[in-house]
């Protein structure tokens, strides 16, 4: 069984998901919600979608009454993804989630809920989960070729241009570089270690408080303490470039990913050499993966439903707590 998905927000991932979308087995691009009209035209014609199957920002909840829609794709900015997520579920259809899944975890609760109550996946766009050579790392972690986990490193940032665009709006995007980039570490520090942390501690630094108006972080450090013993260390930043790296180390053997989350190729080295996974289109496996875990209830190495994402904007929540207070902040389970 083929998904039909249909993509809310046609900007630029929009447009790479849908391009990585024709190369898909199990999934199709059918479908698109816009608030442009001039894009849903090109789109229509450049992606052979039906004008029937073109909704924008008011009429969408419509798209319950759509039978050849299985899905939507909701790939807005971060502060819409809740209301978003919350009316796709009431249409109806299961709801494929961008990263961050919301700007905060009652917020990610709701869509959780949402979604369970109306008994539709929610699914979150984490397309690293089936990296061949990320995964290859898991595998080895899992058959203790590292040894016991003590430590994680992870770099994720990258210099910000644009100082108008909703990237660096708190309403539109709940926060700044933590919400976009540094979640990548976090979500990274999770799969890497294969443990969920109990503690973090952070501190943000800003440079430019014009650029980086209030609530939207610019750069954090943050350190995350794992029920092993493990230990991770993680910066954020819109500041810099050349940050996406990920270092795993244990007991017996360590293994690196740079870059770890680019659009690929992800390369990387163990103690035991070169990492030789096939290069992969992420958002092409992510989509036919995801058709899998929706239809056949495939169960992924790494979760991509909502749950996962909920975890990640607990993290986040702590962390803005622990730089607004400069203590510790305990997570709970
Ligand atoms: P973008 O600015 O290129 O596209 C956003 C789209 O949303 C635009 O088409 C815009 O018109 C539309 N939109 C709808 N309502 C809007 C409103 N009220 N204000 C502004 N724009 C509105 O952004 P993007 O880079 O495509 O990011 C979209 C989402 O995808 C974000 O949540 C981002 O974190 C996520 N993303 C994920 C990845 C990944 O690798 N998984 C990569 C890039 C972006």
């Amino acid at each position: 069984k083929v998904l039909r998905v249909a993509i809310m927000g046609l900007g630029s991932y929009g447009t790479r998901v849908a391009d990585a979308m024709q190369a898909c087995k199990r999934a199709k691009l059918v479908g698109a919600i816009s608030g442009t009209p001039a894009k849903l035209k090109d789109w229509q014609s450049k992606y052979n979608i039906p004008a029937k199957n073109c909704y924008n920002y008011e009429n969408f909840d419509q798209i319950k009454n759509n039978r050849d829609i299985d899905a939507v794709y909701v790939i807005t900015p971060n502060a819409l993804h809740r209301d978003q997520v919350i009316r796709v579920a009431k249409a109806g259809k299961h709801a494929i989630c961008e990263k961050p899944m919301a700007i905060n975890a009652k917020e990610g609760q709701e869509m959780v809920d949402a979604c369970r109550q109306a008994n539709v996946k929610l699914l979150v766009g984490y397309r690293l989960h089936f990296e061949p050579n990320t995964l290859e790392i898991i595998r080895m972690r899992k058959a203790g070729e590292l040894g016991k986990v003590m430590f994680f490193q992870g770099l994720s940032g990258f210099k910000i241009g644009d100082p108008k665009q909703w990237r660096l709006n708190k309403e539109l995007a709940g926060g700044g570089a933590m919400m976009d980039i540094g979640i990548y570490s976090i979500n990274g520090a999770r799969y890497m270690v294969g443990e969920e942390p109990v503690w973090v501690t952070a501190q943000e630094t800003k440079t430019d408080p014009v650029k980086f108006k209030e609530g939207v972080d610019e750069t954090i450090q943050f350190q995350l303490g794992f029920p092993g013993g493990a230990v991770a260390s993680c910066l954020s930043t819109y500041t810099m470039n050349n940050l996406d790296r990920f270092f795993l180390n244990g007991e017996k053997g360590f293994a690196e990913l740079f870059p770890a989350t680019g659009y690929g190729p992800i390369k990387g080295r163990t103690h035991k050499g070169e990492l030789t996974g096939p290069h992969t289109t992420h958002q092409t496996v992510q989509m036919d993966e995801m058709a899998a875990i929706i239809f056949d209830n495939k169960q992924p190495v790494v979760p991509v439903d909502g749950a996962e994402g909920l975890k990640d904007l607990k993290i986040i929540d702590a962390i803005f707590q622990a730089v607004k207070t400069g203590r510790k902040v305990e997570l709970k389970g």
